[in-house]
């Protein structure tokens, strides 16, 4: 079914921008066998403008395509680089709010390593939200100032009031996001509450014709201001906003059932709306550049490896069906090792895996991590040709 009105305004000026045909409705996740990889669902994506808002969402998700209480494997905990950022927010987060002795609700937490940090380092009393989340994964030291539901969240499950709320990469995957919005503001019971959220950016995505970062999962795309008209329209105050982690990300904070002016970076509309007609012409570029590079090098026998057993890279691969061209996909993630990404063939290996087949060219799947990536090689005692996607 095709959704005919914005989730997020309500508007029915929608344009469609992108479509991409029977791609695995699930790339964060990782399946044991071959077989599994290669029948894994798929779906299709028809991207949709709201030239109303500036909201841009896949109008034939089907939310039931997507089970994140499956083992979803979208842990980036086993990066410095991720780790350094993580810390920063947290920082930054005990520099704004006092949350010594309240309550701190993080909602798709994952498997609560953020919150974890955070209750450590603020003394919040924690309360994670998550369907995915895995028990054994987490070693809590039997501290009982942090507890965790292992499902999806509605205001009408939590059973206290939170003092601040946290929301990291997850309003991407949520298709009602208004209904969601208004669903936390519900939970916080008309009362003024700091409310922060990451997501990831789509700015440089239209600009970069990203379509890596294109993905089934991900049914919701924002911009700086699309993301705080949003929160503004359910009733939030937004008041700081920014992009960080290399601009990949927006951050977000916001004060529930408040009003206060406009911030510069949110109106961004016109721009948007100019980078939107572009796009169409950017990807389809973007797409011959990559498959080209990768095809180019695997005729002359070259191997090509992707660094990142990731979304990005079952994109990378779906997106362009580069399956047979691709030699090897790496990940320092030991959770990945030894799985398949889904709609492939290709198994995610040890970067030690590299010594025995040494690669020719590697791509990085995300740029923030190249700096790591050749200090890894060269620890492996490589020096291929090293690319990351921008
Ligand atoms: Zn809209």
């Amino acid at each position: 079914m095709t959704a005919s009105a914005c989730p997020a305004c309500g508007s029915q000026r929608l344009h469609t921008i992108y479509e991409l045909e029977s791609i695995p409705v699930q790339s964060c996740i990782l399946v044991p066998t071959e077989e599994e990889a290669l029948n894994f669902p798929r779906g299709d994506i028809t991207l949709s403008f709201c030239s109303s808002c500036g909201f841009i969402f896949n109008s034939v998700f089907d939310v039931d395509n997507v089970d994140y209480a499956a083992a979803t494997e979208e842990s980036q905990h086993f990066s410095g680089t991720f780790n350094r950022f993580a810390e920063r927010l947290i920082s930054d987060i005990a520099h704004r709010y006092d949350l010594s002795g309240r309550t701190t609700l993080e909602i798709g937490c994952g498997k609560g390593d953020f919150l974890k940090a955070l209750v450590a380092t603020t003394g919040t009393y924690g309360i994670g939200v998550d369907p995915g989340f895995i028990p054994e994964r987490l070693a809590t030291n039997g501290s009982n100032n942090i507890k965790f539901m292992r499902e999806y969240f509605k205001s009408d499950r939590i059973e206290f009031d939170p003092d601040f709320v946290v929301c990291r990469h997850t309003l991407e995957h949520i298709p009602a996001v208004w209904d969601f919005v208004s669903d936390i503001d519900r939970t916080l019971k008309n009362q003024p509450r700091a409310v922060f959220f990451e997501t990831p950016d789509t700015r440089r995505l239209l600009v970069q014709g990203a379509f890596w970062d294109i993905y089934y999962e991900h049914c919701s795309y924002f911009t700086l201001g699309s993301h705080a008209r949003l929160f503004r329209r359910a009733g939030m105050n937004v008041t700081d906003l920014y992009l960080e982690y290399g601009g990949q990300y927006i951050v977000q904070y916001a004060m529930s059932h408040a009003t206060g002016p406009q911030l510069r970076q949110e109106c961004d509309l016109d721009e948007v709306r100019h980078l939107v007609r572009e796009f169409p012409k950017r990807v389809a570029d973007s797409r011959d550049y990559w498959t080209k590079f990768v095809r180019d090098r695997a005729a002359v026998g070259k191997r090509v490896v992707l660094w990142g057993g990731g979304s990005k890279a079952t994109s990378f691969i779906t997106s362009n069906r580069l399956e047979d061209d691709i030699a090897d996909v790496v990940d320092i993630n030991p959770f990945k090792q030894g799985k398949f990404i889904p709609g492939t063939a290709r198994q995610v290996h040890a970067p030690e895996a590299l010594c025995d087949r040494p690669p020719d060219t590697v791509i990085a799947m995300n740029a923030m991590y190249a700096k790591e990536i050749a200090d890894h090689l060269a620890q492996l005692g490589m020096k291929p040709e090293l690319v990351a996607l921008p």
